[in-house]
C-alpha cells in the first residue's frame, strides 16, 4: 500500500471522462460560456485504460466515472467494458444527473457498472429549470426508474442542499428515495472552483439537516460504522437511511483516499489542490509505464493536502477561485475535475 504524508492510502480513484455537462446548475456551472478542454487533449479510451493499470498496479481498487457529465462521453460503455474487465477493482461506479441513463443504463450494467449515484436537487419543476437551466426533470426521473430496475437492491440519490433553494425538501427527496429503494445522500454546498455563487449563509450544515429531518421523523441515529466514504449514514425511525457529506462544515480530509484524473490527463490528489500532475504528457510522450508508476508513487507519497479543512479554517470564507482564474484555467472547475 503507498500511503501520503498523513498516512492516507492511495485507493478511490474518480475519473472524468468529459468536461462537458448538459445542464448548468447554479452551483456548478453559473455562467453562460465556458472554455472547454482542446478535443485532441482527451485521453482515447485505451489512454485511460493504460493509465488505470498503472494506477491499480499502485493500489487503487476501486473507480468512479464522472464528468462533467460522463453519459456524454460517446461509446462508455466500451470504456466500461474495458475497465470491468481489470482484475483488482473492487468497485466501479458512476455518477450522473440521469438526463441519459434510461438511455444507456442496460449497456452499461452489461458492460460490468456495479454501482450508481444519480444527483436530484429538486422534485419541482419550475425550481429544477431555475436551478439546472433546463427542463429535462421528466427524464432524469425516467433514469431513476431505469436504475431501480437495474439495480434492485438499491442505489444512491446526491442532493446538494442549498439554503433558500431546496432546504424544504429534504422529507419530499427521502420519500422520493425510498419509493426508488434508492439511499439520498444530502451534500453540504461546497466553495469548490465553479462555484462562484457560493457564500457561507447559503450552506445548509449538517447539523441543521439533521435537525430538519429529526423535526418531521422524529429520533435520527448515527450508522455505526467504519469506512472512508464521503457520508455519515443516519437512521430514521422506521430504519430508512439516508447520509449526509459535510464537506464544508466538517471535512473528512484525515481519511479521503480520493485523487481525481481528468478527461485530459491531468492527476489531482485534492478537490481544491492549485496543481496537477500531467499523465497525459508523459503517456504521450513515449514515457513507459514504470515511469509514470513512479511519478504516481512519488506524487501520492509528498501528498499533504486538505484542501476542505484549510478552507474551513479560514475566517472570512468566500468564492474558492475567482471568475477571472477560471477562465484562465479550467482545470480549477469542479465540472473538469469531476466532481
Ligand atoms: N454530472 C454528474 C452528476 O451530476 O452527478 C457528475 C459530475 S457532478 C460535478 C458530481 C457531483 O458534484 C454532483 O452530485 C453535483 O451536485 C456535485 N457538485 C457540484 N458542484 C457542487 C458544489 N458546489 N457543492 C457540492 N456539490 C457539488
Amino acid at each position: 500500500m503507498i500511503a501520503d504524508l498523513l498516512g492516507r492510502p492511495l485507493r478511490n480513484l474518480r475519473l472524468s471522462v468529459t468536461d462537458r455537462c448538459n445542464l448548468r446548475c447554479e452551483y456548478c456551472m453559473p455562467e453562460d460560456e465556458y472554455q472547454w478542454l482542446p478535443r485532441e487533449d482527451l485521453l482515447h479510451f485505451e489512454e485511460i485504460s493504460s493509465l488505470v493499470d498503472i494506477f491499480i498496479a499502485q493500489g487503487v481498487d476501486r473507480l468512479r466515472l464522472t464528468g462533467g457529465e460522463p453519459l456524454l462521453r460517446r461509446d462508455l460503455p466500451k470504456l466500461m467494458k474495458m475497465l470491468s474487465a481489470k482484475a483488482g477493482l473492487k468497485d466501479l461506479a458512476l455518477t450522473t444527473n440521469g438526463i441519459l441513463l434510461a438511455q444507456h443504463i442496460d449497456a452499461l450494467a452489461d458492460a460490468g457498472l456495479r454501482r450508481i449515484t444519480v444527483s436530484l436537487d429538486t422534485l419541482r419543476a419550475d425550481r429544477f429549470k431555475a436551478l439546472t437551466r433546463s427542463d429535462e426533470l421528466p427524464r432524469v426521473h425516467e433514469g431513476m426508474q431505469a436504475a431501480k430496475r437495474v439495480f434492485p437492491s438499491g442505489f444512491k440519490i446526491d442532493t446538494v442542499v442549498i439554503k433558500g433553494v431546496n432546504d424544504d425538501e429534504l422529507v419530499d427527496l427521502i420519500e422520493y428515495g425510498r419509493s426508488m429503494h434508492a439511499e439520498v445522500r444530502f451534500i453540504e454546498y461546497m466553495d469548490v472552483g465553479g462555484a462562484t455563487k457560493w457564500s457561507p449563509d447559503r450552506v445548509m450544515s449538517r447539523r441543521e439537516i439533521l435537525a430538519r429531518c429529526a423535526g418531521h421523523y422524529g429520533a435520527v441515529t448515527p450508522v455505526d460504522e467504519q469506512s472512508s466514504a464521503p457520508a455519515d449514514r443516519y437512521q430514521l425511525p422506521d430504519g430508512t437511511v439516508f447520509g449526509i457529506i459535510s464537506s464544508t462544515t466538517q471535512p473528512f480530509c484525515s481519511n479521503c483516499d480520493r485523487s481525481r484524473l481528468t478527461a485530459d490527463g491531468m492527476w489531482y490528489l485534492c478537490l481544491y489542490a492549485a496543481k496537477g500532475i500531467d499523465l497525459r504528457a508523459a503517456l504521450r510522450a513515449g514515457v513507459g509505464a514504470d515511469q509514470i508508476a513512479s511519478m504516481i508513487r512519488g506524487g501520492w507519497q509528498a501528498r499533504d493536502d486538505r484542501g476542505a479543512e484549510q478552507r474551513l479554517a479560514l475566517g472570512d470564507r468566500r468564492a474558492f477561485v475567482p471568475m477571472t482564474s477560471l477562465k484562465k484555467d479550467p482545470h480549477l472547475e469542479m465540472h473538469t475535475r469531476g466532481g
